[in-house]
Formats: structure tokens, C-alpha cells, sequence
């Protein structure tokens, strides 16, 4: 038997589970997969738009290999800390991969950005995801009239189109009442994104741009002479396939005009960089300073020297995530990744025996879901080439027993699916479908109870 610890349960978890088991060349290949809290799924369930029905069913296909025989979660389980670091774990199994994500939001650097009201993209998705680890309180919206969001990825499109949505369209999802609520009767009227480049260079794709041209109730603003700023927004032909579709999305929004009868209203800025943020009469943000920039040659930006403030009541940094280190794992600082060849760990350049890396971890805070099914694929396929060597190494009978003697308390699929089955009857309660429970008490208790 080949025992293996796959470390999270987000999407590359789960598919290097599933390329780990579902293969003929090694047999019976037996896998963890522990996860520091006490719900599986990762970004797909705390990072998905809760509006992102579709999505979200991904669920549904990560459900169906975690509940294969040979594969066991258990949540609750935090690697890393002192009961359980990597040397540890490699006393319980033969292989660990470690598929950790990407858990840090990056920063402006800019002054201001402490301000009360500015927030990164990422808290503002663990909030109205009902993330245990969201700050209490979460976000009041009372007083906000304009946000402004930074950044032109797809985490930018998901909370300028969460901010933009209607009570209508928010009910039907799984988030928490009191973000339902906040949301709903927020008096937000408008939202500007800002880009510090081009529509050439957006990061978003195409389907989430576009749908932010679909909202009930909502108008969209792009100032065609601001588009024109961009060299290849006259001809975007030559672009990229993604970016050129994006350019025409723009283009025809651009031609449309804003609809001046529609109560909210998002704005799509370019070429404008945030260099401060400004507090108001009461201390908390009141505008964004930008800078315009001026397109060069290789796609990078200048400034000009020119500068525009944006009124805001709340900034949202949605400028990308970053990797933190794992205590006990090396870690390439400048990337936010762990070095690896193939999937291999390396540790001062040679491959360590047994660890393994997938997912952000591995490669970074890119691409979609599905990306990282080949990624998964890789190191699940270096770790089956190893497994010979591997499985010679003698490991605990029992790892599960060995977890709890460290006094850790893993939830295992039916303390899961007893939570699962909380949110729903929290859900009924409300005249809702599903809800979300919020909190590491809450959660921790419905998993106690029979499903
Ligand atoms: P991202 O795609 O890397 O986008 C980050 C954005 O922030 C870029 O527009 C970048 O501009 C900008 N930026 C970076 N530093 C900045 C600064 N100092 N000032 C102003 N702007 C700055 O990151 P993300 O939106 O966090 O998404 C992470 C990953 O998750 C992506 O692969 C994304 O596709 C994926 N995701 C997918 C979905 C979906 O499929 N629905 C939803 C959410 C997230 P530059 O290009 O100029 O650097």
C-alpha cells in the first residue's frame, strides 16, 4: 500500500487525489486529504462567487472523488502548525503533496491604504462567502454612495459585480444573512474598476467581462477616448484571442453609452494607476488619487505626471494573491511558490523524497479551475514514478490514530456532510435555500450532529 497526505482540498487537491487513485500502474494508492478547516472544496467553496451557480457545481465532480473508497478527508486538520509540520507528516505517510493555494491578498504599497474603508478584494470574498476566518463584523455598507475597485482581474469583476447585484438576485445564493443583508440594502450607486493598463491588457476573461453587461438594473460606463489611449484598441486584431474579445466587448459597450434611466451604474476605467489613497471628513477613504499612465511599446506603462481623484466610500485591492510560506517547507520569496521540478519539491536544489507541490503553490496565482487538473496531473504522475522507492520507507499504521494523539480533532466526510446538512436546515429557517454557516463554532458543532 502506498499511503499519501494530499494537503487541502481546493480544486488541485482534489484532482491530485483523483489522478492519484484513478490510475492502474500503482495499486492501491490510499489518500488523505487534510484540510485546515473543517469544509472541503477550497476556493470553490470560499472564493466562487456565491452568484457563480455554475461554478459552484463544481462541487458536485470534487464531492464524487472524495467520496471514493480509497480517499478519506479530514478537516479540521492544520499542517504547519506545531503538532503537524512536514516531518511529521512524512512519518505517517509514504508521499505528501502539498496543495496549499496562494492565502495572501497583495498590497498597493501606496500611502492611505490603512485607511479605514479600503480592504482588499479577498477579505471582502471571505465575508460574503462565509469564511470562518472573515474578520468579525464584516462589512458595513451604510454611508457607501461610490467604490472603487483596483485592479482588472477576474476577482475585480466578481466584487464590482457582487456590489452592482440587487436583494433579488443575491437571496437565492448561499451567503450568509448578514452579508445578504448588507449588500442588498446597501445604497451603492457606483462602481468604478480601475486598470493601470490598457483594455488590451485586462486579465479578466471574456464570459465574466461580459456579464457585467447583464446585470438587472445595472448601466455600464467606458469612456471611448480612454479606450483609444490603447495602440491596439483601434485594431485588436493581432491580439490575443482573450484580449481581443475583450477589446470588442468594450468597444460595442463603449459605442452603446450608459443607459442614463438604470439606478446603478458600473464604470470601467484604463490607463490609470493608484499612487494614494485619500481620507475624507471623517477619517475613513473618501477618494483614490490615480496617475493617468501612457501605453509603452512592451505592453508596460509610464506616468505622466497627470493625476484624478475618484470619490469613494470603499476601496477593494483586487490585485492578486500571493503565496505564504508553509513552516518546515522552502519557499522562493520573489515567486510565492514552493521550488519544484515536475511537481518535485526541491530542497537546496535536489528533489526531497516524498514531497510534493500542486496547484497555486506550485505555479502561482494563475489560470482557472480547470488548470489545475494538468498541473495535478504532473505530480501526481512524478509521485507514481517514485512510488517503488517510496513505499520502501516503513510509516505509522495509522495515521489517523496518530493525528488524534496530537490532540487534533479531524472532521471526516460524515461531520461534513452533517454540516452540509445544517446550512440547509439553516437555510428552511430562513425561507432560503442553503445558507452558509459563518464561524468555526458553528461549523464545528454542526459537525458533531448526525447528518
Ligand atoms: P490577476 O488575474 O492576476 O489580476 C490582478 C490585477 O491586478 C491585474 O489587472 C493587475 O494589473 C492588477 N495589479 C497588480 N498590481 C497592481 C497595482 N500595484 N496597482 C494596480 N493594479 C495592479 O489576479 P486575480 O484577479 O486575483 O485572480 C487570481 C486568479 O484567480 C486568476 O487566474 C483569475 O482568473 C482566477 N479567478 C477566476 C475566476 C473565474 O473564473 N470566474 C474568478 C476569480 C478568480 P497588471 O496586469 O498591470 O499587472
Amino acid at each position: 500500500m502506498l499511503r499519501v497526505a494530499v494537503v487541502g482540498s481546493g480544486p488541485s487537491g482534489v484532482y491530485t487525489a483523483q489522478s492519484l487513485v484513478q490510475q492502474h500502474d500503482v495499486p492501491d494508492v490510499r489518500v488523505d486529504v487534510l484540510d485546515r478547516l473543517p469544509c472541503p472544496y477550497g476556493l470553490v467553496r470560499y472564493g466562487v462567487a456565491p452568484d457563480h451557480e455554475k461554478i459552484k457545481s463544481l462541487q458536485g465532480n470534487l464531492r464524487t472523488v472524495l467520496e471514493e473508497d480509497r480517499v478519506r478527508f479530514l478537516g479540521n486538520v492544520e499542517v504547519g502548525g506545531p503538532e503537524l509540520g512536514p516531518e511529521r507528516l512524512l512519518e505517517l505517510y509514504h508521499a505528501v503533496v502539498y496543495c496549499v493555494g496562494a492565502a495572501r491578498d497583495r498590497r498597493l504599497d501606496v500611502p492611505g491604504e490603512d485607511l479605514p474603508g479600503v480592504s482588499a478584494a479577498t477579505d471582502f470574498v471571505s465575508w460574503y462567502s462565509a469564511h470562518p476566518d472573515a474578520a468579525d463584523g464584516g462589512f458595513a455598507l451604510d454611508g457607501v454612495r461610490s467604490a472603487v475597485v483596483i485592479g482588472a482581474g477576474n476577482v475585480a469583476v466578481d466584487v464590482t459585480r457582487m456590489l452592482a447585484r440587487g436583494e433579488d438576485e443575491l437571496r437565492p445564493t448561499d451567503m450568509p444573512e448578514p452579508a445578504l443583508g448588507a449588500l442588498a440594502g446597501s445604497g451603492v450607486r457606483d462602481v468604478r474598476m480601475v486598470a493601470r493598463r490598457g483594455p488590451a491588457q485586462g486579465k479578466f476573461t471574456t464570459k465574466e467581462l461580459r456579464e457585467l453587461g447583464t446585470l438587472p438594473g445595472v448601466a455600464i460606463s467606458v469612456d471611448p477616448a480612454e479606450l483609444a489611449l490603447d495602440p491596439a484598441f483601434a485594431d485588436p486584431a493581432a491580439l490575443p484571442a482573450v484580449n481581443r474579445r475583450n477589446v470588442e466587448v468594450l468597444r460595442a459597450w463603449a459605442g452603446a453609452g450608459p443607459d442614463p434611466a438604470l439606478p446603478r451604474r458600473i464604470t470601467l476605467r484604463f490607463f490609470l494607476r493608484p499612487v494614494e489613497l485619500l481620507a475624507g471628513p471623517d477619517g475613513r477613504v473618501g477618494a483614490v488619487r490615480f496617475e493617468r499612465t501612457l501605453a509603452e511599446p512592451d505592453g508596460r506603462v509610464r506616468g505622466t505626471g497627470a493625476y484624478e481623484d475618484i470619490e469613494a466610500q470603499l476601496v477593494l485591492r483586487a490585485v492578486g494573491y500571493k503565496g505564504v510560506p508553509l513552516p518546515g517547507l522552502p519557499f522562493d520569496a520573489a515567486s510565492g511558490t514552493v521550488p519544484h521540478a515536475a511537481g518535485r519539491v526541491l530542497r537546496d536544489g535536489a528533489p526531497a523524497p516524498g514531497e510534493y507541490v500542486a496547484g497555486w503553490i506550485k505555479r502561482g496565482p494563475t489560470g482557472v479551475i480547470g488548470t489545475n487538473r494538468p498541473c495535478a496531473k504532473e505530480t501526481a504522475g512524478s509521485l507514481l514514478a517514485d512510488a517503488a522507492l517510496l513505499a520502501a520507507r516503513p510509516v505509522a499504521p495509522d495515521p489517523l490514530a496518530a493525528l488524534r494523539a496530537a490532540g487534533l480533532r479531524p472532521v471526516e466526510w460524515g461531520g461534513w456532510l452533517s454540516i452540509e446538512s445544517a446550512e440547509r436546515s439553516l437555510g428552511r429557517s430562513l425561507g432560503r435555500g442553503s445558507v452558509k454557516i459563518p464561524d468555526w463554532q458553528g461549523l464545528l458543532a454542526a459537525a458533531e450532529q448526525p447528518a
